[in-house]
């Protein structure tokens, strides 16, 4: 079947032909409630029967189905957002003593959880190049590392990694790698496919869509791993509401269409900013000319709609006038919705370890379903204010 069938089907029951029991398209949402046990022998048979209602409800495992269908997983771990995903898969296969290796333009709440709270337990965390090589990186790698941590694309500045070629050294290894793939979200790019062993997402942003519900996945491809992720997760307490899975399932059935349109409309508005006199450089690995362009070509089937660019040098109050101006961009942290949104980025660069300069003010957009013509006019409007404020 192709993708887009199947991320139409996964997870769905199959078709009544009689008047009962009542078949319907979507999964029935029960609420997180007390599951009753047919028996007395039931209640301790947790290989044959669901016996608690934190999990494995018909939402949540319908989600979970259609998950595993877009990951190529055998096993999705489901939490209740992006960060829990992230932290609960790196909490379930570390231990004191372990260190860790990660990329050091992660997603900053990850390299605040790595400091403030791995550091405390007993795991050290060294952060490394985004841009250095496979070879380079595994040569950091030490006895007691057990994990590297990748993202890719960076989602702020957009660099790339060759996850293929790192995770094929670090399995020779024994290390475990584990992406944060939401910029691809299991459609454009299947990390487990490429050889990682753990695929996280933040569904918050493309899975879900509409920006109205958070929730956070792992993937895996190897059972065990699998097990792991589902004991950390009984370990730790997470659950998700079956009304969020039920939500998210919705938002997986137009995955496909939504993505498709958005990295369109998003390559579109890059190529036009390219040729704006204001803007220095533009950071889209999927545009032709951009930094680690060849990468995404090799391993993408499409792009989503988030991407930065660089602006010629100018004052704060410049950028804030840019952004004051745009009336279709709303100005906020998230992406993946089917709105339009803008961040400046400059104050959140200086977290990093390895500080790389740019050459003027660095900007985030967030390509949503509206005209890409709309936008460019409202961009360009902004981009006017920021000349006028520099003036
Ligand atoms: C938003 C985001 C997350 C976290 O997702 P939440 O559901 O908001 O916790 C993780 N990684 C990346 C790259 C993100 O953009």
């Amino acid at each position: 079947m192709d993708e887009t069938t199947r991320l139409i089907r996964a997870g769905a029951p199959a078709h009544s032909h009689g008047p009962a029991p009542v078949t319907t398209v979507s999964p029935m949402i029960q609420k997180g409630s007390t599951v009753l046990l047919p028996n007395a022998a039931a209640l301790y048979d947790d290989t044959a029967y669901v016996t608690y209602g934190r999990g494995g409800l018909v939402a949540h495992n319908a989600l979970k189905e259609g998950l595993c269908a877009l990951e190529g997983a055998c096993s999705i771990s489901l939490y209740p957002s992006g960060v829990a995903a992230l932290t609960g898969a790196m909490l379930a296969v570390l231990k004191a003593g372990d260190e860790i290796l990660v990329v050091d333009n992660i997603y900053k709440p990850t390299r605040r959880f790595c400091d403030e709270v791995l550091g405390r337990y007993g795991v050290a965390t060294r952060y490394f190049d985004p841009r250095l090589s496979p070879e380079a990186l595994l040569d950091m790698a030490s006895p007691a590392t057990r994990l590297i941590v990748l993202e890719s694309p960076g989602s702020l500045t957009f660099e790339m990694q060759d996850l293929a070629a790192i995770a094929a050294l670090a399995r020779a290894r024994g290390i475990l790698t584990l992406a944060d793939n939401t910029w691809g979200a299991g459609l454009i790019y299947k990390p487990l496919a490429h050889g990682i062993d753990i695929s996280v997402q933040a569904l918050t942003k493309y899975v879900g869509g509409h920006s109205d519900v958070f929730m956070g996945s792992a993937a895996a491809s190897d059972p065990v791993i699998g097990q792991l992720l589902e004991d950390g997760i009984l370990n730790l307490g997470w659950a998700c509401a079956p009304e969020d899975a039920y939500t998210m399932l919705r938002g997986l059935r137009t995955l496909e269409v939504r993505m498709t349109r958005q990295g369109q409309s998003g390559l579109q508005i890059a190529e036009w900013l390219s040729q704006q006199p204001e803007v220095l450089q533009v950071l889209h690995p999927a545009l032709p000319g951009c930094p680690d362009h060849d990468l995404w070509a090799r391993d993408y089937s499409g792009a989503c709609g988030l991407f930065g660019f660089i602006l010629t040098p100018a004052p704060e109050a410049a950028v804030n006038a840019l952004l004051d101006e745009l009336k279709l961009f709303g100005l906020g942290f998230s992406w993946g919705g089917f709105e339009s949104l803008a961040i400046s980025c400059d104050h959140q660069l200086p977290n990093r370890s390895l500080l790389q300069t740019y050459d003027g003010p660095v900007m985030r957009l967030h390509i949503g379903l509206e005209s890409p013509e709309d936008l460019i006019e409202d961009l360009r409007a902004g981009l006017d204010a920021f000349n006028r404020a520099r003036a």
